[in-house]
């Protein structure tokens, strides 16, 4: 005999199975529910009413292909409802400071960038940045006080457990805690991180590496970083440097780096760094589009993927996603999937897809978007 419990458990888990599905796949139809359940149409409709009125999920205004056969409207759509309020972004580079606020299901609200000289002037950054915030949230229409987090990425490695720049790549925010300057302006909960850690958590929630669980994300632009995506979560290491590539050495005798050390990576592939090294041999001034043209061979991308393919021998991802200015170069890829065939073990080099991320510039700010929605509890 089927116990009353047991039904109510049988209907929990159903409705479960209903809002996980509008989580992953977004608004559907309740037909496209049934199919993607294996649920009846009649136990969908019911339960829907009942997700309906507890507030779980909402009837959406738009509506989704017509019934097959049917002469009637198509069907509304039904959606996960988002919960009330808002979060912030912040991406503050080396030249810019970009902001975007979204509501709690992590669409964009409103989002506009500034450009400024952030690594001498920490200080004057900060300021502008909990200014854009403010006004992001006029612009959407958000209350002060329905703010609930704010997630920050920086473009140096922060110590993991003070949350401070350590390094003296950005001479104005040495000993600086980002995350705490930022709080203090905004009086809101604020979450700092690196740069690339942000970046690859945004291609893993929304980009190309959808759907995946190891991944390598390269930010390739004014400098050059990792970050390290391993079984589904972000890996930041003892003290928070993990993914720090770009101070990898190539050279012994290379260029002095502004870390201090000497053949960085970094010094041989950033973006200012390819443009200073072929200039000279140019009379039009060289972009770092121009750049890349030129360098059809993939030399830059030769040494990344040389790089990589060592992270790639110790840690078997699916996929090296390329962020960053520089990650939409055909050539930068090309250069990146030869070195990773050429210097890692042939399995790993088999199991690894080289490509483009899909969020361009914007990566980084939508991480810094998904660190404060994971900060608030659903
Ligand atoms: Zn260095």
């Amino acid at each position: 005999m089927v116990t009353a419990g047991a039904l109510e458990r049988l209907r929990d888990g159903n409705r479960r199975a209903i809002t996980s599905l509008l989580a992953n796949e977004g608004p559907m139809s309740r037909a496209d529910l049934a199919r993607g359940t294996g649920l009846s149409r009649t136990t969908i409709s019911s339960l829907v009413t009942d997700l309906i009125g507890s507030g779980d999920i909402v009837e959406t205004a738009d509506r989704g292909r017509p019934h097959k056969g049917g002469s009637g409207r198509p069907p509304h759509l039904v959606a996960l409802s988002v919960p009330r309020g808002a979060v912030a972004g912040v991406d503050i580079g080396h030249g810019h400071v970009r902001v975007a606020v979204a509501d709690r299901s992590g669409v964009v609200l409103a989002e506009e960038i500034d450009t400024l000289d952030v690594d001498e002037h920490g200080v004057a950054a900060l300021d502008r940045a909990a200014g854009m915030v403010r006004d992001g949230l006029a612009t959407a229409r958000v209350e002060r006080s329905d703010l609930h987090a704010v997630g920050m990425c920086v473009p140096a490695p922060l110590d993991r457990r003070s949350a401070r720049i350590r390094t003296g790549i950005m001479p104005g925010w040495r000993h600086l805690s980002p995350g705490d300057e930022l709080q203090r302006r905004l009086d809101v909960p604020t979450f700092a991180d690196n740069d690339a850690n942000l970046g690859a958590l945004a291609e893993l929630g929304r980009g190309a590496a959808r759907g995946l669980t190891d991944v390598l994300y390269v930010k390739v632009a004014s400098g050059l970083g990792a970050g390290v995506v391993l079984g589904g979560r972000l890996h930041r290491g003892a003290t928070g440097i993990a993914g720090e590539i770009g101070h990898v050495q190539v050279g012994e005798d290379g260029q002095v780096c502004r870390c201090g050390n000497r053949g960085c990576l970094e010094t041989v592939v950033s973006a200012p760094r390819l443009v200073a090294l072929l200039q000279p041999a140019y009379d039009e001034e060289l972009t770092v589009e121009s750049v890349l043209e030129l360098d059809a061979d993939g030399d830059a991308g030769r040494s990344v993927g040389r790089a990589l393919a060592d992270l790639c021998n110790s840690l078997n991802p699916e996929a090296v996603v390329l962020g960053g200015s520089l990650g939409t170069s055909a050539s930068l890829a090309a250069g990146v999937r030869a070195a990773v065939d050429r210097y890692a073990q042939p399995d790993t080099a088999a199991a690894v897809r080289v490509v483009a991320g899909e969020l361009g510039d914007r990566a980084e700010v939508l991480g810094a978007v998904s660190l404060a929605m994971a900060k608030v509890a659903p």
